[in-house]
C-alpha cells in the first residue's frame, strides 16, 4: 500500500538569527514559530531548510547566507558543522561566554523565577582547546558519510567503518573522527591507531542496529597527574581481544591503566559491568589542590567513577563552591553526589563532618580510599540512589546538616530529593550543576524556604553551549 506522502517542511527565507540557544541551536523567529537552528549564529541573515516541525517551532538548516554575523571565527576544527561535540566552535570564545552566562540568566527568569541577590559574571576556562580529561568514542560499521548514503545499498566506498562520536539526534550515525580538539595527545594518535590496526586486523566493528560487531565503544581517560587510563568496551569476547589488547600495551607504554569490557547488553553503559584490567592499575591517579593551595589532594578514581571533565577548571568551580559555603569550622555538611568524594574531601578540613552520597558502588569505594589517601577522618560515605538513602531515618542517624551541597547529573534532583533537602532545613544550600535549565527547575520547588543568594556561572566546556552553575541559597528566617 502506498504510504501518504507528508507535506514537505517549508524553505524559510530572510531569517535572522537572534539568540544562540541553550542547547547548542542558534534561535529564528517567524510569525507563527520559533525556529531553531544549528550551527547558526546570531546577527547571520539566512534561508533555511525546515526539517522538523513541532507544534510551534520548526527545526531547520541553514541553506544559504544572505550575511554572516560579525561575531563569526574560524572554527579550528575539520569536523565542525556536522559533529556535536563543539557546536560553539564558531564564536570566538568570549562570545560564548556572553551566550552562557545569559542562559543561566534566561534559566532563572523563566524557569526558576524567583528573585536573586546576586548574579555574577561567569568564570572563563584558561584553556579552551584539550582540556577534557575523558572522552568515549563509538564504533561503527556504518560511519557517517557525507557524499554517500549509507542507507542505499550501492554506490559507497568499501569500508564505511568509522570511530568517533555520535552525530546530534541520531542514535545510529557516527562521525569517524580525524583530530579531536578536546583531549590532549596520545588520545588521538591512539584512537586512530586502533582503528588501523582493527581493520589491518579485520576485526568488526559494531551495527548498533543488528547488535553485531565485536568493537563497541573507546574511553580514553586522562589525569593531571599523568596517568592514562584506555578501556575498550566489546560486544561479546573473543580470541580477538588479546590481540589488539596486547598491541595496545606494546605501542603505548605510556597506559597506565589498559582494561576493557564484554557489554552484551543493548545499552551502551557499562556501569553495571566488570570492567577487566589487562595491564596496568585499575585506576587512574588525579590531583588537584587545596582550597587555599597549600597541598594537593591526590584522588583515586576508578574505571566507573564520575571525576570532572575539565580539572583545572573543575578547581574554579569547588573554589566558588567553597567560597559560598563560608564555612565556620563546626559544621556539619551533606555532600550529596559526590561521586568519588572529591567535594567532600575538598571542604573536610574547614568543617566538622561531611557527609557523603552517591549512587555508584565503586565510586564509594573509591570515595573511602581518597580520604585515607589524605589522611582525612572526618567523613562518611553511603551509597545508593538518593532518592532513597536520603530518608528520614538517614538524616536522624546522621544529624541535621547545617549546609548541604549538591551536584547531581544533568536531570537534576528528584522531587523526593528536594522534599528531604527541605526536611533536613540546612542554613545554606550550595547547588552546583551543569545544566541550568534543571536547576532551575529545582531551585523553584526550593524558593518557598530558601532565598536565591547568589549566582555564579563557571565554564568547564569550551566550544560547546554547556555551562555549570553554582547557587547559594539560604534558610529564609520563617523558612
Ligand atoms: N560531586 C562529584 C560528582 C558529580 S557528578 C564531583 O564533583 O566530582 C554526579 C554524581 O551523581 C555521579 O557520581 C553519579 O554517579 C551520581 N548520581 C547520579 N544519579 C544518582 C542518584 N540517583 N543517586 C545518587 N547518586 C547519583
Amino acid at each position: 500500500m502506498a504510504r501518504r506522502k507528508k507535506a514537505p517542511l517549508p524553505l524559510l527565507e530572510n531569517l535572522e538569527i537572534i539568540d544562540a540557544g541553550s542547547d547548542g541551536k542558534a534561535i529564528a523567529k517567524t510569525e507563527q514559530r520559533v525556529v531553531f537552528i544549528p550551527f547558526g549564529a546570531p546577527g547571520d541573515l539566512v534561508d533555511a531548510q525546515a526539517y522538523k516541525k513541532k507544534r510551534n517551532l520548526f527545526e531547520a538548516r541553514i541553506t544559504k547566507f544572505h550575511k554572516k554575523s560579525d561575531l563569526r571565527v574560524e572554527p579550528e576544527c575539520s569536523h565542525f558543522g556536522l559533529c556535536g561535540g563543539c557546536k560553539w566552535q564558531h564564536m570566538a570564545y568570549e562570545t560564548q561566554l556572553k551566550f552562557k552566562q545569559k542562559q543561566v540568566k534566561d534559566a532563572f527568569e523563566r524557569i526558576a523565577k524567583v528573585e536573586y541577590e546576586e548574579f555574577l559574571p561567569i568564570i572563563g576556562s584558561s584553556e579552551q582547546y584539550y582540556y577534557r580529561n575523558k572522552l568515549e568514542f563509538t564504533f561503527s560499521d556504518r560511519r557517517w558519510l557525507t557524499d554517500y548514503d549509507p542507507s542505499k545499498e550501492e554506490g559507497g566506498p568499501a569500508d564505511t567503518n568509522g570511530l568517533g562520536f555520535h552525530l546530534p539526534g541520531m542514535f545510529d550515525k557516527i562521525l569517524d573522527i580525524e583530530h579531536c580538539y578536546l583531549q590532549k595527545d596520545p588520545s588521538n594518535v591512539i584512537r586512530l591507531e586502533i582503528k588501523k590496526y582493527a581493520l589491518e586486523n579485520d576485526l568488526t566493528f559494531y551495527n548498533v542496529k543488528r547488535w553485531e560487531g565485536l568493537l563497541r565503544n573507546l574511553i580514553i581517560r586522562t589525569s593531571e597527574s599523568g596517568d592514562l587510563m584506555v578501556i575498550v568496551v566489546f560486544r561479546y569476547d573473543d580470541m580477538d581481544i588479546k590481540g589488539l589488547m596486547q598491541h595496545l600495551a606494546d605501542k603505548f607504554p605510556e597506559i597506565t591503566s589498559l582494561m576493557y569490557v564484554i557489554n552484551e547488553k543493548k545499552n551502551d553503559s557499562i556501569s553495571d559491568l566488570e570492567v577487566r584490567l589487562f595491564k596496568g592499575n585499575p585506576f587512574i591517579m588525579e590531583k588537584m589542590p587545596s582550597p587555599k593551595g597549600e597541598k594537593d589532594f591526590d584522588f583515586k578514581v576508578g574505571p566507573l567513577s564520575f571525576y570532572q571533565t575539565n580539572p583545572k577548571q573543575a578547581y574554579q568551580l569547588y573554589k566558588k563552591a567553597f567560597e559560598f559555603a563560608e564555612f565556620k569550622g563546626d559544621e556539619l555538611v551533606y555532600d550529596l553526589y559526590t561521586g568519588a568524594g572529591t567535594i567532600a574531601a575538598f571542604v573536610a578540613d574547614s568543617v566538622k563532618k561531611v557527609i557523603g552520597i552517591e549512587y555508584i558502588e565503586s565510586a564509594v569505594e573509591d570515595a573511602t580510599e581518597n580520604m585515607h589517601l589524605n589522611n582525612i577522618e572526618n567523613t562518611k560515605f553511603y551509597s545508593g540512589d538518593m532518592a532513597r538513602v536520603l530518608n528520614d531515618e538517614f538524616i536522624e542517624e546522621n544529624g541535621k546538616p547545617d549546609i548541604i551541597i549538591v551536584d547531581p547529573p544533568r536531570a537534576g534532583m528528584h522531587d523526593k530529593v528536594i522534599k528531604q533537602i527541605i526536611n533536613a532545613a540546612p542554613e545554606k544550600i550550595v547547588y552546583v550543576s551543569c545544566n541550568p535549565s534543571t536547576q532551575a527547575r529545582d531551585v523553584a520547588l526550593l524558593a518557598e524556604h530558601y532565598d536565591v543568594k547568589k549566582i555564579q556561572p563557571v565554564d568547564m566546556f569550551p566550544q560547546t553551549h554547556h555551562v555549570e552553575n553554582v547557587v547559594l541559597l539560604r534558610k529564609k528566617a520563617n523558612g
